[in-house]
This record gives C-alpha cells, structure tokens and sequence, in this order.
C-alpha cells in the first residue's frame, strides 16, 4: 500500500480485548465495536493473530493451508461449538513471519491439531464474517518474559506496511478466580488498573506496561497470570512515531474483565 505521495502506508494493528467468548454469537456493545473497528481499516492481505490462547514451549507459527477451528472452552451453548470460521491459512505468511524474528527461532506448525481458537476466531468472525482473509496465529512463549514478547512484537513492524492487520486478542484485567457471572460493577481494582494502563497506553509508556509487575496492588489481581496481557504488548510494540493511540472498546464486565481495545496507527 501507498499513500499518494508514495510514502508506505501503514495497516494500523489493533488489540482487542475478547471476554466472553458467547460475544462471538450474541449481538453485544463488543461485538458491535469489533465490526466498526474493522470496516475502518484498509482490507488487510493477511491477518496475523497472537491469541492468549496459545501458548507453547517455544515459538510457534501457524502453516497449514486450511487452519481448523477450535472450540477451546467448556460449559457453553451448543450453538458456539457449532461455529465454524474457515479462513484460509497463509504458509506465506508464516514463513515471513520466521524470516523477520531474528531474536528467537519460530516453527512452523502445519499439523493437524492446531487451527485458529476462541481468541482468534470470536473476534474475526465480528470483523471479517465472510472469512475470506488468509489468517495465521503465533503463539505465545509461556517460559519467556514480557520484554521477550514486546521485543518480538517489534521484529514484526515491517508487515504493517505490507499490508498484514496484526490483532493481539486477550484482556488487559483477567481474572478468572474471582469473575461473577452477575456482577453489576467491576472490582475496585479492576476498574483501577484499566484505568491506569489506558492513560500509559496513550502516553506511550510502554516499559512501565512491560514491567506492569511494578504497578502494584491492582496490577496483580488484574494480571494474575500474562497470557491474556500479553497480546497487548506485541501490538504496542509496534507503534511508530506519529501513529494515532485510540480505544474503540472499552468496559468492564463479570467484574474483573477488561474490554479495553485498542488502535494503533
Ligand atoms: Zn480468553
């Protein structure tokens, strides 16, 4: 992509924060919100997803021409095990994805047992419901750190102007231990620690979000464990001088979720 005076465009990256994963199938303020935040992108050549919902030893890359989906959680309606999004996979994709990151080796993964999870395709399917965009999933390192992640999320700067949508998927407040299916009003810390992270988002002050272990109080019960934060770090890491920050998402629901969704560029 070029802009009319030649200079290469940049596909903005987005975080969204996915919650529940019924939002895939009920019409929802999110659902809604994903939509919209779609049809104001450019069309995107390939999208590549970091879902909190792969985690591996080791970094892994999706390969396979026809991904599955996965229906990775339990206890819900019949009806989101009967969801399907065949997007098709993109070998290319993946395989630039290995060329880029020099700061740790990434596999190809091209076996049947993985595919395109809830993260993934509970978003896409509100963005792209046709699923016709070739779509890849890069897994998340669960022995390495924050810093490991955000730095790799840099490495992969170059596919925005390539025309490649990035899209972390997680919640930047997870708790699961302590959600309430009837909850009225978030956690005092919850509401805190969105609050907080939102205003260091749009100051760019990503090394006190990587150490986000030093924020305090709310910042644990908020984080309790990365795998839904660390999504947000990858699309961070790839903001550039002069991209607009915006939230196209934002709420707190079950008391100790955070929908906060962010657009970079
Ligand atoms: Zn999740």
């Amino acid at each position: 992509m070029t802009t009319p005076d030649g200079q290469a465009e940049l596909m903005p990256a987005l975080f969204v924060g996915h919650g529940n994963p019924m939002n895939a199938i009920e019409e929802t303020v999110y659902a809604a919100a994903w939509r919209a935040a779609a049809a104001a992108l450019p069309r995107p050549t390939a999208i590549l997803c970091i879902s909190a919902h792969w985690e591996t030893e080791g970094t892994f890359v999706t390969a396979m021409a026809q991904p599955k989906t996965i229906h990775d959680f339990y206890g819900f309606p019949e009806e989101l095990y009967r969801v399907e999004y065949p997007a098709p996979g993109s070998r290319e994709l993946a395989e630039r994805v290995q060329q880029l990151v020099s700061s740790t080796a990434v596999r190809l993964d091209d076996g049947y047992s993985r595919g395109l999870d809830h993260g993934a395709w509970s978003v896409l399917r509100r963005m792209y419901p046709e699923a016709d965009i070739p779509t890849v999933q890069l897994s998340l390192d669960r022995r390495q750190s924050a810093r490991f992640h955000y730095d790799l999320g840099a490495e992969l700067a170059a596919l925005r102007s390539e025309g490649v949508l990035i899209l972390g998927s997680g919640n930047l407040v997870h708790n699961l231990r302590l959600l309430q299916w009837d909850a009225s009003e978030p956690y005092p810390w919850a509401a805190e620690f969105d609050r907080l992270a939102a205003e260091l988002i749009l100051a760019g002050e990503h090394d006190r979000l990587v150490a986000y272990q030093a924020l305090g109080e709310s910042a644990r019960l908020a984080v309790p464990t990365s795998e839904h934060y660390l999504p947000l770090l990858f699309i961070l890491a790839l903001q550039q001088p002069g991209d607009a920050v915006s939230f196209f998402a934002e709420g707190l629901p079950l008391g100790s979720i955070s929908m906060r969704s962010v657009r970079i560029g």
